[in-house]
Parts: C-alpha cells; structure tokens; sequence
C-alpha cells in the first residue's frame, strides 16, 4: 500500500479520496476550504498543511481540481507539486482541464524527472462514490502501468488513450458529443409534445430505432421513460449545466487550435451556457430541455 498526497478533495476529490483509505492507503488530503478538509479526516485521511506538506513522503500525487489555472498553480511555483515530489514520485490529476494545460505541466513534471499522467473522469459524484468511475488516461506507458492499481481503487473502467493529454482529449469529445445528443434528444420529445405525440410512445419507438442513444436511454430528459433520470426529480444535478458549459467550452478551444470543424458543439456551448446566464447553471444539463421550451 501507498502513501498518497491528495489534493482538491471537493465534490469528487472527497469520495475518491475515501476510496484509497477504504483500499488501505495512507492519504495525506490539502484544500483550500477547510470544511472538504475535515470530512476527508473523517473518512480516514490525515491533513495536510499545504501543497508541499501533502507532498512529503508521498509515493504518489492525486490533484482533483476545478480547472487549468488550479491546476498549473498547484503543480507549479515554488511549494507546488514539482518543486516539492521526491524524484519517481508518480503524478496523477484527475480533473478536467485543457489539453494544452495538461501537456505543459507534464512537460515541466517529466523535465523534473517525475512521471505524469492526465486521467479525468467520467461518472460524476455517484460514481466517485462508489469506486465506479471511467478513468482516460493519458501519458507514458510506465506511469500508466504504475497508476491502474491506483485508479483501479477508484473506478472499474480505465483506458489508456494515448500521449499526455490524451486522456482529456478523450473526455471532451466524449462531453461534446453528450452534450449535442441531449439537445437533440430534447428537441425531439418537444416537436413530438407540440405535435400531440405521447413523450412514453415516441420513447417506445426512437428506443428501438435510429434515434437511440445514452441521452434518450438512460438520461431521458422528460420525466417518465426512464425513472433515475433527472427529468424525474425537477432535473436536479447531476452533471450540472455549469459544468457541461465548461467542458463544451475548453472543446470549443481544442477544435480551434487543431482546426477541427464543430459548429453544433459551438451551438451546443452557447445554448449550455445561455442557462447558465438565465440563472440555471446548477440545474443539471438535461434540463435544456426546458430552455428550448421557452420555460
Ligand atoms: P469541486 O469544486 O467540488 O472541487 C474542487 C476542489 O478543489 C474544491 O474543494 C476546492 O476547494 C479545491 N481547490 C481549488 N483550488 C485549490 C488549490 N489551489 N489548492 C487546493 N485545493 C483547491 O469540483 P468537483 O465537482 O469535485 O470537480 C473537480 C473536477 O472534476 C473538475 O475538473 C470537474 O470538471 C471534474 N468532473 C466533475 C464531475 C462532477 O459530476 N462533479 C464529473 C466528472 C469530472
């Protein structure tokens, strides 16, 4: 077993965190909100004053943080995580960010000597919670090797997608495409409602036809065809509306970078991000059903 430095122990970080104690790992938690802190201790973590006391003697790196900015602060500078790992210390951050932020740090951590890899997530908090989250992995084969015991403490399904940076490529195209199907789907169920077609009926029949996908199947955005779907608790979150803006967003400056041709994830970002400037960011993502709707 590890001794492992966590840091960033929020809605996600905290459950995965409780997951390496329950696995019999010595984790050392840091956070900038003191209450995340103490509900890590008390799933059996111990605290840590600060990035670099999170750091000491730790085998291991795990940062499970907002975004880019976050993360290139933590990782770098005086007291941050490269200037504080013993050498062959393995780091892994979980968080979504940019793929340009993700290459630059694990250029600065490989030009240290300490092996790095990207793994964000997907899942959300149910899956953080119960050690059932999709880790995409990106960076060298030996840090990769080195980390599946580790991810494994904390998801089922871990996949190694490529180079550094691979890992968040991966998980914002999967989010783009998600975030498209879901106004589709939403689209779909209100011209079947203005048309006086039974949302259960249109269900029945694009579920067995070549309108089925993830968004219609299991995150149906009306409330009946499938129960655990948002749409069922007044949507919500979830995934919320916030973050879905925010990865259709770092897409969005993947794909002008590397000169990908997106307009419906440039419509998606926009119509994600009109909720949240009609006060509806915390709602969960489904819920843009309502939006095209007019309510
Ligand atoms: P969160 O805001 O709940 O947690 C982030 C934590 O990082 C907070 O506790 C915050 O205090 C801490 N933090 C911020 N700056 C820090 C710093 N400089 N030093 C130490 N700690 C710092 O967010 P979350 O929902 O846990 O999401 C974390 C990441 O996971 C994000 O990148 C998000 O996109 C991704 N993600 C979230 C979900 C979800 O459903 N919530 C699903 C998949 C991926």
């Amino acid at each position: 077993m590890a001794t492992i430095g966590f840091i960033g122990v929020g809605n996600m970080g905290g459950p995965m965190a409780a997951n390496l104690v329950k696995a019999g790992h010595a984790v050392r938690v840091f956070d900038v909100m003191e209450a995340n802190v103490a509900r890590a201790v008390a799933g059996g973590a111990a605290k840590a004053a600060s990035v670099a006391d999170a750091c000491k003697g730790a085998a291991v790196i795990v940062t499970m943080l907002p975004a880019g900015p976050e993360v290139r602060g933590v990782y770098g500078g005086a007291g941050g995580v490269i200037a504080s790992a013993a050498p062959g210390t393995l780091l892994i951050d979980a968080s979504t960010i940019d793929v340009d932020s993700a290459r630059a740090v694990a250029a600065d951590a490989a030009a240290a000597g300490l092996l790095m890899i990207d793994a964000p997530v997907s899942g959300g908090v149910g899956g953080a919670s119960g050690g059932t989250l999709t880790f995409m992995v990106g960076g060298p084969d030996e840090g990769f090797a080195r980390a599946k015991p580790i991810l494994e403490a904390m998801g089922k399904t871990i996949v190694h997608a490529g180079p550094s940076g691979n890992g968040q490529a991966a998980k914002i195209c999967n989010n783009m495409i998600l975030g498209i199907s879901m106004i589709a789907v939403s689209e779909g169920f209100n011209l079947a409602a203005r048309l006086g077609l039974d949302a259960q009926k249109l269900f029945d029949i694009a579920s067995k036809s070549s309108g089925q996908c993830w968004s219609m199947t299991t995150y149906c955005p009306v409330p009946g065809p499938v129960p655990t779907s948002p749409a069922n608790r007044d949507y919500q979150a979830g995934f919320t509306a916030a973050m879905m803006a925010k990865d259709l967003r770092l897409a969005q400056q993947a794909a002008q970078a590397a000169g990908a041709v997106t307009p419906l994830g440039a419509a998606a970002a926009q119509l994600y991000a009109l909720m949240g400037a009609a006060g509806r960011g915390a709602v969960d993502f489904s819920g843009i059903i309502r939006l095209l709707d007019g309510k």
